[in-house]
């Protein structure tokens, strides 16, 4: 069997893919710390209340699973991103395809 390779242009999707990923999964860390921290002073979470603070928790967690649902290997079209966690897998499970071109 031969190992099939992504285009340049199909490798270029999937590196930009990991570079939005990361940079939104960095965004959200510094995002949920800074909230997590402050959360009493800007009246988020004021005792029992935790509605305020888990909406914004939840609305920075939402992009970085619907980044991952949105992966797909550019060969066949199977759904990667829960392979990938913060990087796209090095190889297709379905379909054996490696995702990266073959220059590099
Ligand atoms: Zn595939």
């Amino acid at each position: 069997m031969t190992s099939r390779y992504l285009t340049t242009e199909q490798n270029r999707k999937i590196r930009q893919w990991e570079r939005w990923n990361r940079n939104y999964f960095i965004f959200a860390f510094v995002a949920l710390t800074i909230i997590l921290v402050f959360s009493s002073q800007l009246g988020l979470s004021s005792g029992e209340s935790w509605g305020p603070l888990g909406g914004l928790i939840a609305v920075l967690i939402t992009p970085i699973i619907v980044l991952q649902l949105r992966l797909a290997c550019p060969a066949c079209g199977h759904k990667i991103g829960w392979q990938a966690k913060l990087m796209a897998p090095d190889q297709c499970k379905a379909c054996g395809t490696f995702l990266r071109s073959k220059s590099q």
